[in-house]
């Protein structure tokens, strides 16, 4: 498969969509088994997460309500985690299962704003759904419950995610190459 330039920057392909898909498929297979009998609320997290929550969504089996919502880490304030909820969380989703779904995570930072927020509305319990995660740099005391690729610190776009908000249309996920 082709390199794709976005930008400045060339990319090579490093998750083929059939391989993602193949993965998504799985994840619900877990969410379903995890979840049986209980009510959910979906929580995906825009913008990077709208291609990979429309394929997950049409395998899920449980029970759920669907609620998007929307965060910005302000910029040069990464090492503060101060992020704003632009898009909360509804105000009650009492007697469900909260699932927040993610695109990647990195850090963990953004996780730090909207875990809390998410308590504040009082679900039986809080998930967590990446179709992407970077563990070597994950810090924070929440595991991450459903996991579809662990990967390396390498930066990845396509399939939802964005360099300088170019390249979410992609239907791989690509990384930068050193060229
Ligand atoms: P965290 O708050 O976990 O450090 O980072 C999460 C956010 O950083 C993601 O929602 C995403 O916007 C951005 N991010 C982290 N790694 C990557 C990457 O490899 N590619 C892209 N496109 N965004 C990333």
């Amino acid at each position: 498969m082709e390199n794709v330039k976005i930008k400045d920057k060339t990319f090579k392909v490093y998750l083929n969509n059939s391989q993602i898909q193949t993965e998504i498929q799985r994840l619900a297979g877990e969410i379903n088994a995890r979840c049986a009998g209980k009510k959910v609320t979906f929580l995906p997290v825009l913008s990077g997460s709208f291609l990979f929550f429309a394929d997950l969504i049409k395998h899920i089996k449980v029970e759920h309500e669907i609620y998007f919502v929307k965060y910005k880490s302000y910029s040069g304030t990464d090492s503060t985690g101060i992020v704003d909820a632009m898009l909360p969380p509804p105000a009650s989703i009492k007697g469900t299962t909260a699932i927040i779904v993610e695109d990647i995570v990195d850090t963990g930072t953004t996780l730090k704003t909207i875990v809390p927020d998410v308590q504040k509305s009082g679900p039986d319990a809080v998930k967590i759904c990446s179709l992407l995660l970077k563990p070597d740099k994950y810090d924070f005391a929440f595991s991450v419950d459903f996991t579809g690729f662990e990967i390396e610190n390498d930066f990845v776009v396509g399939y939802g995610l964005d360099y300088d908000e170019a390249g979410r249309n992609l239907r791989h996920i690509y990384k930068l190459t050193n060229s």
